[in-house]
């Protein structure tokens, strides 16, 4: 289990026995303090921190932070959080972003909200080389959402050829069998 976001520290105040939580942070080791109550509710701890400017996760010490490692001040990222999460997609070119419209335009179509036979954003970022999230995000801001599922379109079209094979077949065996009779 992580350590807690504070530890609670007990000192004697002109002779009275007094509590501090105190916090550290976890990207430059700098700390502070505040004085609590004797059995404090973790949540006030943490917000009387967070006014102060901290980052704090209550349940690990890992991810407390000083108001000047606080992430979304500094852009620094918390040393435990895997950067694929927090890193945003590097804006795609103009140019890309031209292939995808382009393409969008021609693969999809936005009043049945479906893709052309065998079409799917994934496939658009397969051909531009944009990301798959990019492409997404374009498609629906710029022509709108997906009613109609590739994958599930393209099972539908299987199905139908199936029956069709299915309902030949069948006339075939028809057939045979009134030839078959006297
Ligand atoms: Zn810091």
């Amino acid at each position: 289990m992580p350590r807690a976001a504070y530890d609670l520290i007990r000192r004697r105040i002109d002779g009275k026995p007094a509590t501090f939580a105190r916090i550290v942070c976890r990207s430059c080791a700098a700390h502070a303090e505040c004085r609590v109550d004797a059995r404090p509710p973790p949540e006030t701890i943490a917000k009387t921190f967070e006014r102060e400017g901290w980052s704090v996760d209550r349940r690990n010490a890992n991810r407390c932070f000083c108001p000047d490692c606080h992430p979304s001040r500094k852009g620094t990222l918390p040393v435990t959080m895997p950067a694929t999460l927090t890193t945003p997609a590097p804006m795609p070119s103009p140019k890309l972003l031209r292939q995808v419209f382009a393409m969008l335009e021609d693969r999809f179509n936005p009043e049945t909200g479906a893709f052309q036979d065998g079409w799917s954003d994934a496939r658009i970022a397969r051909e531009t080389g944009a990301s798959p999230i990019f492409v997404t995000k374009t498609r629906e801001d710029a022509f709108g959402v997906l009613r109609v599922d590739p994958d599930v379109a393209a099972l539908r079209r299987s199905i139908d050829d199936l029956l069709s094979q299915l309902s030949a077949l069948s006339a075939k065996v028809d057939d045979l069998d009134k030839r078959r009779r006297p």
